[in-house]
């Protein structure tokens, strides 16, 4: 494995006093990760340096063809002081799925890793501890060559930056308002709604701002031919409890493979529960909820965990679900994963790595 070179930072930032608010993705930390790739070089030279702006042609093909993929993860400071990664293989497994649909060459899964280990490392100073924080961390990719043509980058940046970031519920878990999206779509089978790529959220802008006006939380996205069939919540994978069958969209190309999604179905098979990865139409899910089987339904992903739904809207249908409330299962699964990555509770799973 290459080498990961580190500069420190000579001017460190003032790190925000404990307590502080920390508004997502607005602090970032003193360092960032950053690796090249050059045709005929492969990736290399990977490093820590302080963190910065970086120089781009105007003409670098990222800013233009949106050849760009990201990840979202986090590092959990337990209670004991170690600091802790949810499934960090995960992230870069489906870092390298995005690479390829989109052309660029795959990462060295455990280079990434290690990279991200280090980083952590160095900024551990700057992983809160108060309860519900952490430090978010993206990595992404980007194709830089100077050169406004349409074909894939002979040049790209693979850097990982980080932010401390707030609770998600300072208050507790507090139910959504979503819509069901009828006009706009985010993915189609065929597209790229399965990787995590810069054009799949600026396709989705439009309805989260129409959704906010509104005073709705966020969308939930229909299949993109049928208008038919439950897809996502926003950014976020999407479950419904429906009789004692806990239901969510199956993975056929134009959804996102959560890691949240992965563990919760894990989780909910482990207690014994029936969890059914299938088409869902919207219809199924009105039909549920009129005839009082729709018990709960939640959003799952890595900024929330999980996000209850206590109000769908789908037309002139609105269903109130557990009266507004969180039901018992979204409430075992939240307590159960953030027990698991804030190190709170037993790990059976195996699924966080400590950093040292
Ligand atoms: C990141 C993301 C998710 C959730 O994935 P996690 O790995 O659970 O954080 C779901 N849907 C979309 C569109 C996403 O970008």
């Amino acid at each position: 494995m290459q080498e990961i070179r580190v500069e420190l930072t000579k001017n460190p930032k003032q790190k925000p006093a404990p307590g502080a608010p920390l508004p997502f993705g607005t602090i970032f930390t003193d360092h960032m990760f950053i690796m090249n790739y050059d045709e005929g070089q492969g990736w290399h030279d990977p490093r820590i340096v302080p963190y910065g702006p970086i120089e781009m042609d105007p003409s670098a093909m990222c800013l233009h063809y949106g050849q760009s993929v990201f990840e979202g993860m986090k590092a959990y400071r337990a209670q004991d002081g170690r600091i802790l990664l949810f499934r960090p293989d995960k992230n870069m497994a489906r870092l390298n799925v995005s690479n390829d649909r989109l052309c660029i060459p795959p990462i060295d899964e455990e280079l990434a890793k290690a990279a991200i280990e280090k980083l952590v490392s160095v900024e551990k100073d700057w992983v809160p501890s108060e309860e519900g924080t952490s430090l978010y961390i993206r990595p992404f990719i980007i194709g830089v060559d100077p050169h406004i043509g349409v074909h894939p980058a002979h040049h790209l940046l693979f850097m990982v930056i980080c932010c401390p970031v707030g609770a998600y519920y300072p208050e507790g878990l507090d139910p959504v308002k979503i819509y069901v999206e009828t006009n706009y779509v985010r993915a189609v089978r065929g597209g790229m709604g399965f990787t995590k790529t810069a054009g799949n959220y600026a396709a989705s802008l439009k309805a989260q701002d129409e959704a906010e006006k509104q005073d709705y939380t966020q969308v939930l996205w229909l299949d993109g031919v049928e208008r038919k069939y439950i897809e996502e919540v926003g950014t976020m994978n999407v479950f419904f409890v429906i009789d004692d069958e806990v239901v969510t969209p199956a993975l056929q190309g134009s959804i996102l493979s959560g890691i949240t999604r992965m563990s919760c179905i894990e989780m909910l098979k482990s207690w014994g529960m029936k969890v059914s990865e299938r088409r869902l139409s919207i219809q199924e899910v009105a039909d549920a909820a009129a005839e009082g089987r729709l018990k709960e339904a939640f959003g799952t992903g890595t900024a929330a965990v999980i996000s209850p739904i206590g109000h769908l809207k789908w037309g002139d249908d609105i269903m109130e679900i557990n009266n507004g409330e969180i039901g018992p299962l979204s409430q075992k699964l939240y307590d159960t994963l953030t027990g698991i990555q804030w190190g709170k509770i037993k790990d059976e799973f195996g699924w966080t790595v400590e950093v040292k």
